[in-house]
Protein backbone atom coordinates (compact mmCIF):
# COMPACT_ATOMS: atom_id res chain seq x y z
CA UNK A 1 0.00 0.00 0.00
CA UNK A 2 0.72 3.92 -0.05
CA UNK A 3 2.88 5.56 2.04
CA UNK A 4 1.93 9.04 1.15
CA UNK A 5 -0.86 10.08 -1.39
CA UNK A 6 -0.82 13.87 -2.76
CA UNK A 7 -4.03 14.84 -3.61
CA UNK A 8 -4.41 16.85 -7.17
CA UNK A 9 -7.63 18.50 -6.27
CA UNK A 10 -9.78 20.80 -4.01
CA UNK A 11 -12.87 20.98 -1.99
CA UNK A 12 -15.12 18.53 -1.33
CA UNK A 13 -13.59 15.89 -3.11
CA UNK A 14 -9.96 16.51 -2.00
CA UNK A 15 -11.93 16.47 1.91
CA UNK A 16 -13.40 12.68 0.51
CA UNK A 17 -9.78 11.63 -0.25
CA UNK A 18 -8.13 12.89 2.83
CA UNK A 19 -10.79 10.77 4.63
CA UNK A 20 -10.43 7.59 2.60
CA UNK A 21 -6.40 7.91 2.98
CA UNK A 22 -7.07 8.12 6.61
CA UNK A 23 -8.91 5.36 6.93
CA UNK A 24 -6.62 3.59 5.36
CA UNK A 25 -3.80 4.64 7.09
CA UNK A 26 -1.81 6.83 4.27
CA UNK A 27 -0.18 10.25 4.78
CA UNK A 28 -2.81 12.47 2.76
CA UNK A 29 -0.93 15.92 1.40
CA UNK A 30 -2.74 18.59 -0.06
CA UNK A 31 -2.01 21.07 -2.44
CA UNK A 32 -3.75 24.47 -2.62
CA UNK A 33 -3.80 27.78 -4.44
CA UNK A 34 -3.46 31.40 -2.86
CA UNK A 35 -7.49 31.37 -3.15
CA UNK A 36 -7.88 28.14 -0.75
CA UNK A 37 -5.48 29.52 1.63
CA UNK A 38 -7.85 29.31 4.38
CA UNK A 39 -9.76 26.42 3.21
CA UNK A 40 -10.45 24.36 6.90
CA UNK A 41 -9.85 20.84 5.00
CA UNK A 42 -6.56 21.59 4.49
CA UNK A 43 -5.71 20.92 8.49
CA UNK A 44 -6.73 17.70 8.05
CA UNK A 45 -4.57 17.00 6.02
CA UNK A 46 -0.78 15.91 7.23
CA UNK A 47 0.69 18.36 4.74
CA UNK A 48 -0.55 21.33 2.68
CA UNK A 49 1.48 22.38 -0.32
CA UNK A 50 0.86 25.96 -1.82
CA UNK A 51 1.05 25.10 -5.85
CA UNK A 52 0.25 29.04 -7.06
CA UNK A 53 -2.42 31.60 -8.05
CA UNK A 54 -5.82 31.02 -8.05
CA UNK A 55 -6.65 30.48 -12.28
CA UNK A 56 -6.37 26.94 -12.45
CA UNK A 57 -4.08 27.16 -15.11
CA UNK A 58 -1.74 28.54 -12.55
CA UNK A 59 -2.16 26.12 -9.74
CA UNK A 60 -4.94 23.13 -10.09
CA UNK A 61 -4.12 21.88 -14.10
CA UNK A 62 -0.75 23.63 -13.82
CA UNK A 63 1.09 19.83 -14.41
CA UNK A 64 4.57 21.15 -13.31
CA UNK A 65 3.47 22.43 -9.90
CA UNK A 66 2.00 19.43 -8.83
CA UNK A 67 4.42 16.94 -10.03
CA UNK A 68 6.61 19.33 -8.22
CA UNK A 69 4.62 19.38 -5.13
CA UNK A 70 4.30 15.53 -5.55
CA UNK A 71 8.32 15.08 -5.45
CA UNK A 72 8.78 17.74 -2.26
CA UNK A 73 6.19 15.69 -0.45
CA UNK A 74 7.62 12.66 -1.61
CA UNK A 75 4.32 11.58 -2.18
CA UNK A 76 4.40 7.84 -4.23
CA UNK A 77 0.85 8.42 -5.87
CA UNK A 78 -1.64 11.05 -6.81
CA UNK A 79 -5.27 11.00 -6.73
CA UNK A 80 -7.12 13.37 -9.07
CA UNK A 81 -10.16 13.77 -7.56
CA UNK A 82 -12.94 14.74 -10.76
CA UNK A 83 -12.17 17.43 -13.36
CA UNK A 84 -8.99 19.38 -13.22
CA UNK A 85 -6.19 16.97 -14.29
CA UNK A 86 -8.41 13.52 -13.81
CA UNK A 87 -8.56 12.80 -17.58
CA UNK A 88 -6.05 14.00 -18.58
CA UNK A 89 -4.21 11.14 -20.82
CA UNK A 90 -0.94 13.08 -19.98
CA UNK A 91 -1.30 13.56 -17.16
CA UNK A 92 -1.27 10.34 -16.00
CA UNK A 93 1.61 9.79 -18.86
CA UNK A 94 3.71 12.52 -17.18
CA UNK A 95 3.36 10.34 -13.84
CA UNK A 96 4.45 7.30 -14.96
CA UNK A 97 7.39 8.57 -16.40
CA UNK A 98 8.30 10.44 -12.91
CA UNK A 99 7.32 7.01 -11.26
CA UNK A 100 4.21 8.10 -9.25
CA UNK A 101 1.36 6.20 -9.48
CA UNK A 102 -1.56 7.79 -10.52
CA UNK A 103 -4.62 6.67 -8.76
CA UNK A 104 -6.71 6.33 -11.92
CA UNK A 105 -6.80 4.66 -15.51
CA UNK A 106 -3.53 4.16 -17.60
CA UNK A 107 -2.87 6.38 -20.67
CA UNK A 108 -3.95 3.38 -22.98
CA UNK A 109 -6.92 2.73 -21.43
CA UNK A 110 -8.00 6.68 -21.23
CA UNK A 111 -7.43 6.59 -25.00
CA UNK A 112 -9.92 4.19 -25.69
CA UNK A 113 -12.60 5.50 -23.58
CA UNK A 114 -11.58 8.85 -22.35
CA UNK A 115 -12.15 10.60 -26.09
CA UNK A 116 -16.15 10.21 -27.09
CA UNK A 117 -15.09 9.12 -30.25
CA UNK A 118 -12.60 6.02 -29.60
CA UNK A 119 -15.12 5.53 -27.07
CA UNK A 120 -17.83 4.71 -29.30
CA UNK A 121 -15.66 3.02 -31.37
CA UNK A 122 -14.41 0.48 -28.34
CA UNK A 123 -18.08 -0.08 -27.01
CA UNK A 124 -19.54 -1.25 -30.35
CA UNK A 125 -16.49 -3.79 -30.62
CA UNK A 126 -17.18 -4.95 -27.12
CA UNK A 127 -21.07 -5.07 -28.13
CA UNK A 128 -22.75 -2.07 -26.05
CA UNK A 129 -25.04 -0.65 -27.64
CA UNK A 130 -24.79 3.44 -28.71
CA UNK A 131 -26.19 6.02 -30.37
CA UNK A 132 -26.54 5.67 -34.28
CA UNK A 133 -24.25 8.79 -35.65
CA UNK A 134 -21.11 9.43 -37.89
CA UNK A 135 -18.64 6.70 -36.68
CA UNK A 136 -15.56 8.70 -36.49
CA UNK A 137 -15.38 13.09 -36.55
CA UNK A 138 -17.07 14.27 -39.46
CA UNK A 139 -15.34 17.72 -41.23
CA UNK A 140 -17.12 17.84 -44.19
CA UNK A 141 -20.66 19.60 -44.35
CA UNK A 142 -21.60 17.23 -46.86
CA UNK A 143 -20.83 14.15 -45.10
CA UNK A 144 -22.84 15.41 -42.04
CA UNK A 145 -25.77 16.04 -44.16
CA UNK A 146 -25.53 12.71 -45.41
CA UNK A 147 -24.96 11.18 -41.90
CA UNK A 148 -27.84 13.30 -40.30
CA UNK A 149 -30.58 12.16 -43.41
CA UNK A 150 -29.28 8.70 -42.67
CA UNK A 151 -30.14 8.53 -39.02
CA UNK A 152 -33.13 11.47 -38.86
CA UNK A 153 -33.00 14.88 -37.41
CA UNK A 154 -32.80 15.83 -34.72
CA UNK A 155 -29.28 15.31 -34.55
CA UNK A 156 -27.16 16.64 -31.84
CA UNK A 157 -23.36 17.82 -32.77
CA UNK A 158 -20.69 16.96 -30.10
CA UNK A 159 -17.18 17.70 -29.83
CA UNK A 160 -15.13 14.69 -29.25
CA UNK A 161 -13.34 16.09 -26.04
CA UNK A 162 -16.30 17.87 -24.77
CA UNK A 163 -17.23 17.65 -20.87
CA UNK A 164 -19.52 19.63 -18.08
CA UNK A 165 -22.55 19.51 -20.76
CA UNK A 166 -20.63 22.15 -22.94
CA UNK A 167 -19.28 22.00 -26.92
CA UNK A 168 -23.32 20.43 -27.76
CA UNK A 169 -25.50 21.89 -30.36
CA UNK A 170 -28.94 20.44 -31.39
CA UNK A 171 -30.09 20.44 -34.86
CA UNK A 172 -33.65 20.16 -36.26
CA UNK A 173 -33.11 20.76 -40.06
CA UNK A 174 -30.65 20.83 -42.57
CA UNK A 175 -30.07 24.19 -42.56
CA UNK A 176 -29.26 24.21 -38.80
CA UNK A 177 -26.81 21.77 -39.42
CA UNK A 178 -24.69 23.40 -42.23
CA UNK A 179 -24.73 26.61 -40.24
CA UNK A 180 -23.70 25.06 -36.98
CA UNK A 181 -21.32 22.33 -38.08
CA UNK A 182 -18.38 24.78 -38.38
CA UNK A 183 -18.96 26.92 -35.06
CA UNK A 184 -19.08 23.94 -33.31
CA UNK A 185 -16.18 22.84 -34.78
CA UNK A 186 -14.11 26.21 -33.79
CA UNK A 187 -15.81 26.35 -30.48
CA UNK A 188 -14.61 22.83 -29.17
CA UNK A 189 -11.18 23.84 -31.01
CA UNK A 190 -11.26 27.04 -28.28
CA UNK A 191 -12.83 25.26 -25.17
CA UNK A 192 -10.21 22.05 -25.32
CA UNK A 193 -8.34 22.15 -27.64
CA UNK A 194 -9.34 20.06 -30.31
CA UNK A 195 -11.35 21.15 -33.07
CA UNK A 196 -13.24 17.01 -33.64
CA UNK A 197 -16.68 16.66 -33.47
CA UNK A 198 -19.35 14.11 -34.17
CA UNK A 199 -23.09 13.53 -34.82
CA UNK A 200 -25.41 11.46 -33.19
CA UNK A 201 -29.37 10.83 -33.09
CA UNK A 202 -30.80 13.71 -31.06
CA UNK A 203 -33.27 11.99 -28.20
CA UNK A 204 -36.23 13.89 -27.50
CA UNK A 205 -37.60 12.15 -23.84
CA UNK A 206 -34.37 10.21 -22.74
CA UNK A 207 -33.32 9.17 -19.58
CA UNK A 208 -30.20 9.97 -18.50
CA UNK A 209 -28.90 6.10 -16.90
CA UNK A 210 -25.58 5.79 -15.81
CA UNK A 211 -23.50 2.50 -14.59
CA UNK A 212 -20.70 2.61 -11.89
CA UNK A 213 -17.89 0.46 -13.03
CA UNK A 214 -14.85 -0.70 -10.76
CA UNK A 215 -11.58 -2.73 -12.62
CA UNK A 216 -8.38 -3.81 -10.68
CA UNK A 217 -5.02 -4.87 -12.45
CA UNK A 218 -5.90 -8.18 -12.60
CA UNK A 219 -8.27 -8.26 -15.61
CA UNK A 220 -11.36 -8.19 -12.99
CA UNK A 221 -14.06 -5.26 -13.00
CA UNK A 222 -17.35 -5.15 -11.62
CA UNK A 223 -20.52 -2.71 -11.84
CA UNK A 224 -22.13 -0.94 -8.89
CA UNK A 225 -25.53 -1.42 -10.96
CA UNK A 226 -26.68 2.03 -12.23
CA UNK A 227 -28.07 5.93 -10.85
CA UNK A 228 -30.36 8.14 -12.50
CA UNK A 229 -29.16 11.86 -12.96
CA UNK A 230 -32.27 12.89 -15.21
CA UNK A 231 -32.96 16.32 -13.52
CA UNK A 232 -30.42 18.04 -15.01
CA UNK A 233 -29.81 22.28 -15.96
CA UNK A 234 -27.76 22.99 -18.96
CA UNK A 235 -26.84 19.12 -19.16
CA UNK A 236 -25.53 19.26 -15.62
CA UNK A 237 -26.43 17.17 -13.21
CA UNK A 238 -28.77 18.78 -10.16
CA UNK A 239 -30.02 15.59 -8.47
CA UNK A 240 -28.80 12.42 -8.56
CA UNK A 241 -30.31 8.96 -7.33
CA UNK A 242 -29.93 5.13 -7.43
CA UNK A 243 -31.48 2.68 -7.96
CA UNK A 244 -33.25 4.19 -11.26
CA UNK A 245 -37.14 4.62 -10.71
CA UNK A 246 -39.12 2.03 -12.69
CA UNK A 247 -36.40 0.33 -14.64
CA UNK A 248 -36.99 -3.07 -15.74
CA UNK A 249 -34.84 -5.91 -13.73
CA UNK A 250 -34.00 -7.18 -17.35
CA UNK A 251 -33.18 -4.29 -19.16
CA UNK A 252 -31.15 -3.20 -16.21
CA UNK A 253 -29.30 -5.90 -15.75
CA UNK A 254 -28.00 -5.87 -19.20
CA UNK A 255 -26.86 -2.56 -19.07
CA UNK A 256 -24.81 -3.24 -16.27
CA UNK A 257 -23.29 -6.41 -17.60
CA UNK A 258 -22.83 -4.13 -20.69
CA UNK A 259 -21.14 -1.80 -18.67
CA UNK A 260 -18.57 -4.01 -16.96
CA UNK A 261 -17.51 -6.03 -20.29
CA UNK A 262 -16.79 -2.38 -21.58
CA UNK A 263 -14.77 -1.35 -18.71
CA UNK A 264 -13.04 -5.17 -18.87
CA UNK A 265 -12.30 -4.61 -22.68
CA UNK A 266 -10.15 -1.52 -22.28
CA UNK A 267 -8.44 -3.11 -20.16
CA UNK A 268 -9.58 -0.88 -17.37
CA UNK A 269 -8.17 -0.29 -13.45
CA UNK A 270 -10.15 2.06 -10.76
CA UNK A 271 -13.60 3.71 -11.17
CA UNK A 272 -15.17 4.21 -14.52
CA UNK A 273 -18.87 5.59 -15.14
CA UNK A 274 -20.56 4.42 -18.48
CA UNK A 275 -22.92 6.79 -19.12
CA UNK A 276 -26.52 6.40 -21.30
CA UNK A 277 -29.48 8.13 -22.38
CA UNK A 278 -32.68 5.74 -22.04
CA UNK A 279 -35.63 5.98 -24.34
CA UNK A 280 -39.20 5.23 -23.28
CA UNK A 281 -38.91 1.78 -24.23
CA UNK A 282 -36.18 1.24 -22.11
CA UNK A 283 -33.65 0.89 -24.81
CA UNK A 284 -30.16 1.81 -23.74
CA UNK A 285 -27.47 4.22 -25.66
CA UNK A 286 -23.99 4.68 -24.72
CA UNK A 287 -23.56 8.33 -24.76
CA UNK A 288 -19.87 8.34 -22.88
CA UNK A 289 -17.35 7.05 -19.96
CA UNK A 290 -16.31 8.89 -18.07
CA UNK A 291 -12.35 7.68 -16.43
CA UNK A 292 -12.17 9.18 -12.95
CA UNK A 293 -14.77 8.67 -9.65
CA UNK A 294 -17.67 10.89 -10.59
CA UNK A 295 -19.46 13.42 -8.03
CA UNK A 296 -22.23 11.69 -7.30
CA UNK A 297 -20.11 8.13 -5.88
CA UNK A 298 -21.64 8.61 -2.68
CA UNK A 299 -25.42 7.48 -3.80
CA UNK A 300 -23.96 4.13 -5.04
CA UNK A 301 -22.12 3.85 -1.72
CA UNK A 302 -24.97 4.22 -0.11
CA UNK A 303 -26.69 1.27 -1.78
CA UNK A 304 -23.99 -0.97 -2.12
CA UNK A 305 -21.85 0.03 1.10
CA UNK A 306 -19.20 0.26 -1.11
CA UNK A 307 -16.61 2.53 -0.06
CA UNK A 308 -15.81 3.74 -3.97
CA UNK A 309 -12.92 6.21 -3.39
CA UNK A 310 -11.14 3.61 -1.05
CA UNK A 311 -11.53 0.70 -3.71
CA UNK A 312 -9.90 3.49 -6.35
CA UNK A 313 -6.44 3.88 -4.19
CA UNK A 314 -6.32 -0.09 -3.17
CA UNK A 315 -6.73 -1.25 -6.82
CA UNK A 316 -3.81 1.59 -7.62
CA UNK A 317 -1.77 0.06 -5.49
CA UNK A 318 -1.98 -3.62 -7.01
CA UNK A 319 -4.87 -4.98 -4.81
CA UNK A 320 -7.63 -7.43 -6.29
CA UNK A 321 -10.87 -6.17 -6.02
CA UNK A 322 -12.32 -8.43 -2.91
CA UNK A 323 -15.75 -8.64 -4.60
CA UNK A 324 -17.53 -10.97 -7.30
CA UNK A 325 -20.34 -9.86 -9.07
CA UNK A 326 -22.16 -11.93 -6.88
CA UNK A 327 -21.67 -9.94 -3.98
CA UNK A 328 -22.88 -7.04 -4.81
CA UNK A 329 -26.46 -6.33 -3.67
CA UNK A 330 -28.75 -2.94 -3.80
CA UNK A 331 -30.30 -1.98 -0.57
CA UNK A 332 -32.90 0.61 -0.09
CA UNK A 333 -32.53 4.04 -1.88
CA UNK A 334 -30.51 6.74 -2.24
CA UNK A 335 -30.51 10.68 -3.68
CA UNK A 336 -28.11 13.23 -3.67
CA UNK A 337 -28.76 17.13 -3.80
CA UNK A 338 -26.07 19.20 -5.11
CA UNK A 339 -25.69 22.18 -3.19
CA UNK A 340 -24.45 24.93 -5.39
CA UNK A 341 -23.55 28.61 -3.80
CA UNK A 342 -25.95 30.25 -6.68
CA UNK A 343 -29.07 32.44 -6.59
CA UNK A 344 -32.21 29.83 -8.38
CA UNK A 345 -34.42 33.15 -8.02
CA UNK A 346 -31.80 34.74 -10.11
CA UNK A 347 -31.02 33.00 -13.49
CA UNK A 348 -28.82 30.63 -10.93
CA UNK A 349 -25.71 33.77 -11.21
CA UNK A 350 -22.68 32.69 -8.50
CA UNK A 351 -23.21 34.04 -4.96
CA UNK A 352 -19.52 33.15 -4.07
CA UNK A 353 -18.50 35.03 -0.36
CA UNK A 354 -18.43 34.44 3.08
CA UNK A 355 -20.77 32.15 4.84
CA UNK A 356 -21.65 33.34 8.22
CA UNK A 357 -24.26 30.52 8.98
CA UNK A 358 -23.27 26.81 8.26
CA UNK A 359 -25.67 24.31 10.19
CA UNK A 360 -25.63 21.23 7.74
CA UNK A 361 -28.46 18.32 8.26
CA UNK A 362 -27.95 15.26 10.28
CA UNK A 363 -29.92 12.56 12.05
CA UNK A 364 -30.87 9.00 10.15
CA UNK A 365 -29.40 7.95 6.93
CA UNK A 366 -28.03 11.81 6.67
CA UNK A 367 -24.63 12.00 5.00
CA UNK A 368 -23.05 15.52 4.20
CA UNK A 369 -19.91 15.75 1.81
CA UNK A 370 -18.78 19.20 2.03
CA UNK A 371 -16.00 21.17 2.72
CA UNK A 372 -18.00 24.55 4.11
CA UNK A 373 -17.83 25.40 7.37
CA UNK A 374 -19.28 28.59 9.17
CA UNK A 375 -16.75 31.48 8.42
CA UNK A 376 -15.55 30.40 4.96
CA UNK A 377 -15.12 32.20 1.74
CA UNK A 378 -16.38 30.27 -1.01
CA UNK A 379 -13.89 31.72 -3.71
CA UNK A 380 -15.23 32.67 -6.76
CA UNK A 381 -12.85 31.29 -9.27
CA UNK A 382 -13.84 27.83 -9.03
CA UNK A 383 -17.01 25.59 -9.33
CA UNK A 384 -20.37 26.97 -7.37
CA UNK A 385 -20.95 23.59 -5.76
CA UNK A 386 -20.07 24.47 -1.87
CA UNK A 387 -21.28 20.49 -0.80
CA UNK A 388 -23.94 17.41 -1.52
CA UNK A 389 -26.43 16.27 0.84
CA UNK A 390 -26.89 12.87 0.65
CA UNK A 391 -29.36 10.68 2.12
CA UNK A 392 -30.62 6.86 2.06
CA UNK A 393 -33.89 4.88 2.98
CA UNK A 394 -35.42 1.88 2.60
CA UNK A 395 -37.68 2.96 -0.69
CA UNK A 396 -37.72 5.93 -2.77
CA UNK A 397 -40.31 7.50 -0.96
CA UNK A 398 -39.40 7.70 2.04
CA UNK A 399 -35.84 8.60 0.96
CA UNK A 400 -37.59 11.91 -1.07
CA UNK A 401 -39.00 12.54 2.77
CA UNK A 402 -36.14 12.30 4.31
CA UNK A 403 -34.13 14.38 1.54
CA UNK A 404 -36.66 17.14 2.20
CA UNK A 405 -36.47 16.97 5.89
CA UNK A 406 -32.66 17.07 5.61
CA UNK A 407 -33.11 20.18 3.69
CA UNK A 408 -35.36 21.64 6.07
CA UNK A 409 -32.96 21.54 8.90
CA UNK A 410 -30.42 22.90 6.22
CA UNK A 411 -29.57 26.45 6.62
CA UNK A 412 -26.35 28.17 4.97
CA UNK A 413 -26.33 32.51 5.56
CA UNK A 414 -26.17 35.02 3.85
CA UNK A 415 -24.91 33.04 0.25
CA UNK A 416 -27.24 32.16 -1.70
CA UNK A 417 -27.51 28.14 -2.41
CA UNK A 418 -29.85 26.15 -4.59
CA UNK A 419 -31.11 24.57 -1.47
CA UNK A 420 -34.62 26.24 -2.40
CA UNK A 421 -34.94 24.90 -5.80
CA UNK A 422 -34.07 21.36 -4.19
CA UNK A 423 -37.10 21.93 -1.54
CA UNK A 424 -39.14 22.71 -4.62
CA UNK A 425 -38.23 19.67 -6.46
CA UNK A 426 -38.98 17.03 -3.25
CA UNK A 427 -42.33 18.35 -3.38
CA UNK A 428 -42.97 17.94 -7.07
CA UNK A 429 -45.49 15.52 -7.85
CA UNK A 430 -43.54 14.75 -11.75
CA UNK A 431 -40.54 14.29 -9.29
CA UNK A 432 -42.01 12.16 -6.76
CA UNK A 433 -43.70 10.31 -9.40
CA UNK A 434 -40.33 9.40 -10.72
CA UNK A 435 -38.63 8.69 -14.23
CA UNK A 436 -38.60 12.18 -15.12
CA UNK A 437 -36.51 12.97 -18.87
CA UNK A 438 -33.37 14.95 -19.14
CA UNK A 439 -35.34 18.27 -19.80
CA UNK A 440 -38.32 18.20 -17.03
CA UNK A 441 -35.99 20.87 -15.14
CA UNK A 442 -35.96 23.14 -17.90
CA UNK A 443 -38.98 23.10 -18.22
CA UNK A 444 -40.37 22.93 -14.81
CA UNK A 445 -37.77 26.76 -14.67
CA UNK A 446 -39.84 27.93 -17.85
P1 LIG B 1 -20.61 15.99 -21.16
O1 LIG B 1 -19.38 15.18 -21.38
O2 LIG B 1 -20.43 17.41 -21.57
O3 LIG B 1 -21.22 15.80 -19.80
P2 LIG B 1 -22.51 14.05 -22.30
O4 LIG B 1 -22.24 13.37 -23.58
O5 LIG B 1 -22.31 13.26 -21.06
O6 LIG B 1 -21.66 15.43 -22.25
O7 LIG B 1 -23.98 14.63 -22.30
C1 LIG B 1 -24.46 15.42 -21.24
C2 LIG B 1 -25.95 15.54 -21.32
O8 LIG B 1 -26.36 16.10 -22.60
C3 LIG B 1 -26.73 14.23 -21.23
O9 LIG B 1 -26.94 13.80 -19.90
C4 LIG B 1 -28.02 14.63 -21.93
O10 LIG B 1 -28.84 15.40 -21.07
C5 LIG B 1 -27.57 15.53 -23.06
N1 LIG B 1 -27.31 14.74 -24.30
C6 LIG B 1 -26.13 14.30 -24.77
N2 LIG B 1 -26.27 13.58 -25.91
C7 LIG B 1 -27.58 13.56 -26.20
C8 LIG B 1 -28.39 12.97 -27.25
N3 LIG B 1 -27.84 12.26 -28.25
N4 LIG B 1 -29.72 13.14 -27.20
C9 LIG B 1 -30.30 13.86 -26.20
N5 LIG B 1 -29.61 14.45 -25.19
C10 LIG B 1 -28.27 14.31 -25.18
Amino acid sequence: MFKRVLIANRGEIALRIIRACRELSIEAVCVYSTADREAPYLRLADRAICIGAAPAKESYINIARIIAAAEIADADAIHPGYGFLAERADFSQVCRDCKIEFIGPTPEAMGKLGDKIACKQTAKAARVPTFPGSDGAVTEEEEAVEVAGKIGYPVIIKAAAGGGGRGMRVCRTEASLRMNLRAASQEAQAAFGDGSVFIEKFLEHARHVEVQVLGDKHGHAIHLYERDCSMQRRHQKVIEEAPGPDIERRKRDAVCEAAARLVKAANYHGAATVEFLMDEKQNFYMLEVNTRVQVEHPVTELITGIDIVKATIRVAAGERLPWKQSDIHVRGHAMECRINAEDPEHGFRPSPGRIAVFEPPGGPGVRMDTHAVAGYTVPPNYDSMIGKLIVHADDRGQCIDRMARALAEFRVEPIKTTIPLHQRLMQDAGFRAGGVDIHYLERLLK
